[in-house]
């Protein structure tokens, strides 16, 4: 299983993980949503599953300017 981590705001790739056995828990299974979660289950073994996360850059301007985020969310 080919995994790799973006960021949602930026599309930054934060990192990749490749292995048979994968333990899910360690992955933030729990904070995956249900796509996600069905995209990794489905995924063949040579298929990249792509994982929304959150980079330190956009955590941090998201933990210094909140209305940030959502505002941009908005207008687009
Ligand atoms: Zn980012």
């Amino acid at each position: 299983m080919n995994l790799f981590y973006e960021c949602k705001h930026c599309k930054t790739e934060l990192g990749r993980i490749q292995s048979d056995s994968i333990d899910l828990d360690k992955l933030g299974w729990h904070y995956m949503t249900e796509d996600e979660r069905q995209n990794i289950l489905l995924a063949g073994s040579n298929e990249p599953v792509k994982i929304t996360s959150i980079c330190e850059t956009c955590q941090t301007l998201l933990e210094e300017h909140p209305d940030y985020f959502a505002s941009n969310h908005i207008i687009h």
